[in-house]
């Protein structure tokens, strides 16, 4: 095996980005720190090809950090909408409160103030200041992990104290002291798209010749595997109540836990009657609950088992329940507000079932997802 290839690591990456990397994305374009750290956010777990069309619309809206820390986070989470993970949408709008309350609406400049920020870790940081102002902060997000440990032979999890030490050792050695924009965004993308989790693009990859994982053919090996636990199951039952307007009643959830301030269907509590629950808790009379079929939503801790109840609600339900942290929703019309992935997929099978006429779970309603 030859010499692992730190020395000359960075020239190497830069040569390939300067051939082959991408550099037309849309936060690529005028990148101040307010839209790299966008872009960053949103990237983090979601792929380019997904984020691009939200992140043109977000800007759109919310061109920076100002017009963001004044919307309300309703509307903020209403542009996350189908990204997943809103707690990142929250704490983008909290964080760009704090940027206007404590820095004047002037992105900080300095790593620390960066890092303590709502939503925004060492490496994101490191990669807002090293993109916008080619600071010299190195970054290990996913994908870089995954080269270095593969270049380096870094055993076990990255997640393992010891571990996340060697790599970010590492990440600091290879981070050349100029051209750092230009290494930062050439070891993302030579992550995401040549060494890539599965069947990585060896033979292209500048850093081949040396990389230890290349040379043994145990790519696969690394980065070590996370050990592995069996995830927590819950179950919920969420009530879909429809109106004599063939509106659907849906309330706003509590601000932390998941989907924390998201519109959803009223929960029951498990030991709870439905009607009584519904009578006393919403001000709604409901008829006899009717079972739909269940569906499984997972989260990273845990599996969250739905099972959707759905009821007609009695006359005079509406004006009842119009007020704060409630809303009767047309499923013909989308709320100006964040709807968690399960909901939205309950509201588009119960304007199937209100367009096909019936009370019953038609067409797709009876798969389980
Ligand atoms: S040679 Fe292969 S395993 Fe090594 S960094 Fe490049 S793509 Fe990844």
């Amino acid at each position: 095996m030859n010499a692992p290839p730190e020395r000359d690591f960075a020239r190497r990456v830069l040569a390939w980005y300067r051939r082959a990397g991408r550099k037309d994305l849309p936060w690529q374009r005028a990148p101040t720190p307010y839209r790299v750290w966008i872009s960053e956010i949103m990237l983090q777990q979601t792929r380019v090809a997904t984020v691009i069309p939200y992140y043109l619309r977000f800007l759109e809206r919310f061109p920076d950090v100002r017009a963001l820390a004044a919307a309300s986070l309703d509307e903020v989470l209403h542009h996350w909408s189908g990204l997943g993970y809103y707690a990142r949408g929250r704490n983008l709008h909290r964080a760009a409160r704090i940027v206007c309350e404590r820095h004047g609406g002037g992105f900080p400049a300095d790593l620390e103030s960066v890092e303590a920020l709502p939503g925004v870790g060492r490496s994101t940081a490191g990669a807002i200041l090293a993109l916008s102002a080619g600071r010299r902060h190195p970054i290990l997000d996913g994908n870089v992990k995954r080269v270095l440990a593969r270049c380096f032979a870094v055993d076990g999890w990255p997640g393992r104290p010891a571990v996340a030490r060697r790599l970010w050792e590492l990440a600091g050695t290879c981070t050349p002291r100029r051209d750092v924009a230009a290494y930062t965004q050439a070891i993302m993308d030579l992550g995401a798209t040549l060494c890539t989790r599965t069947r990585p693009d060896c033979d292209a990859c500048p850093l081949a010749e040396g990389c230890a994982a290349c040379s043994l053919g145990r790519q696969a090996e690394f980065p070590g595997p996370r050990p592995r636990r069996a995830l927590p199951e819950r179950n919920t039952r969420m009530l879909l109540i429809r109106d004599d307007a063939d509106a659907v009643l849906l309330v706003r959830r509590p601000p932390t836990g998941i989907w924390g301030g998201l519109w959803g269907f009223p929960e029951v509590p498990g030991d709870r009657d439905a009607v009584q629950w519904c009578r006393e808790h919403l001000g709604v009379e409901i008829g006899t609950p009717q079972p739909w079929p269940a569906l499984t939503h997972t989260f990273t801790h845990f599996r969250l088992h739905i099972l959707p109840l759905y009821a007609r609600a009695r006359p005079a339900a509406a004006a009842i329940m119009e007020a704060e942290g409630a809303l009767w929703y047309n499923t013909c019309d989308p709320p100006a507000g964040g709807l968690a992935a399960p909901v939205r997929r309950l509201l588009a099978r119960l304007h199937d079932a209100i367009q096909g006429g019936g009370d019953g779970p038609h067409g797709a309603l009876r798969e389980t997802g």
